[in-house]
């Protein structure tokens, strides 16, 4: 190893290598070369015995937390509008605040304020819905940039079923998305872009047909909602009688498949949608905080693990209320125990080291080798002064996952550089 390059900290780690149980190190030490996890180990060897060691004493070294879901153009709403599902949700709180965004002032001052605390919550890699617009959504890239967090970020397209003030014309619609992927979506840099159909009840067919051949031509991600609440699901039933399922309609258009995808929520999917999922890669972001906020339900998210899908945690911001990961982390396992009271006796409850997986590795693999502490994986992780050392390292991280403050988080990393505020 070039020993110039390699950067060691030492601390208290803890980590989930698979979802059934953590791996700790006491006291343990993690190399890192540039961007990447060159080894992790009790004990330094010789060749390393004169290196320069950033020592974080008996603070916890945890992987960083991935959201694959939230929406920054919501960000001013947070907390608001909860007594309402979904429809009228968008229809009175959330299209009004993202009209706004068409403000570049407004944008930027909104998107200042939500980069940083999306930092501050212990987020290092996020996939983000901007709104239509297409001089705000650059605006959102460069900040996110500025803070060296890793993101995927949509401009979402729109053009019917929508207001007045927050509705596209197709045909700009297509040619602003292909703006973003010429631009971004081959850039070398932590944020790329991702094509962002608002849902299938706000895109025409003609808007579905050209985003998939965007998609096709340039091997570009995509992100959309599905099978949220049931409302929403009989509308795209209605639109699209057509097909048996809601996402047989994103199948059909051909967006499914070119590269991975991720559908928030995917409450109430049927078999054959499972089915779907596992042919098409797609990644499901689980987001139980805004499910419980607008009555949508709980999502089956153990079935979809036994079935092989790859699953993440979003906090789908505002109809989640919290931005920390660490939080929802926390909703999740109590989701699940509701989907077990309420649902289906037979579902087993996750496990802390499950739903840490999901928080962490789970939506990690959706950036490539992101959300462990293992060779090759880019080193992004948190460091927490939880004042608990007297715990076992797994108590302690599930301590603060329940009940930790954010102020615990003491330090920053995304890809093997430190980040802070901007
Ligand atoms: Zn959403």
């Amino acid at each position: 190893m070039a020993k110039d390059n390699i950067k060691i900290y030492k601390g208290d780690i803890i980590f989930t290598k698979t979802p059934d149980k953590f791996e700790s190190i006491e006291g343990g030490y993690i190399l890192v070369e540039g961007n990447k996890i060159k080894k992790i180990c009790r004990e330094l060897d010789e060749s390393c015995k004169n290196m320069e060691i950033t020592d974080f004493g008996d603070k916890m070294i945890i992987p960083g937390f991935v959201d694959l879901h939230l929406h920054a153009g919501q960000f001013r709403n947070l907390g608001l509008g909860m007594d309402k599902e979904l429809l009228p949700w968008l229809e009175t709180y959330t299209f009004p605040e993202e009209s706004k965004f068409q403000d570049t002032r407004y944008a930027r001052e909104v998107y200042l304020e939500f980069v940083n605390a999306l930092l501050e919550s212990g987020t290092t890699r996020s996939v983000i819905f901007a709104t239509l617009h297409k001089e705000a959504t650059d605006i959102l890239f460069d900040l996110i940039n500025q803070s060296g967090m890793g993101a995927f970020i949509g401009k979402v397209n729109m053009d019917r079923n929508s207001p007045d003030y927050l509705i596209e014309n197709t045909e700009e619609s297509l040619e602003d998305t292909e703006y973003f992927i010429k631009k971004y979506a081959n850039s070398s840099e932590l944020v790329k872009f991702i094509i962002t159909p608002r849902f299938i009840p706000t895109c025409s067919s003609e808007l579905m047909t050209g985003l998939a051949e965007l998609a096709q031509k340039y091997k570009v991600p995509v992100q959309s909602h599905l099978s949220e609440n049931t409302g929403e699901i009989n509308w795209v039933h209605e639109l699209h009688p057509e097909s048996d399922n809601y996402l047989g309609v994103y199948d059909k258009y051909g967006i499914l498949g070119q590269d991975s995808a991720v559908m928030a929520h995917c409450v109430h999917n049927d078999n054959k949608e499972i089915e779907i999922m596992k042919k098409k890669r797609v990644f499901v972001a689980h987001c139980p905080t805004s499910n419980i906020n607008l009555s949508s339900g709980t999502a089956p998210v153990k079935k979809y693990m036994d079935n092989g899908i790859d699953v993440g945690i979003g906090s789908d911001i505002s109809g989640g209320h919290i931005l920390s990961i660490k939080d929802c982390t926390a909703y999740a396992l109590q989701a699940s125990k509701i989907y077990n009271m309420y649902v289906d006796k037979n579902s087993p409850i996750l496990k802390t080291s499950e739903a840490f997986y999901l928080a962490t590795k789970g939506g990690g693999k959706f950036f490539g080798k992101v959300g462990s502490f293992e060779e090759e994986y880019e080193f992004d992780a948190l460091i927490i002064n939880d004042r608990n050392a007297d715990k076992s390292l797994e108590e302690r991280l599930q301590s603060f996952i329940y009940s930790g403050a954010l102020s615990d988080i003491e330090r920053r990393f995304c890809a093997g550089k430190e980040i802070k505020k901007i």
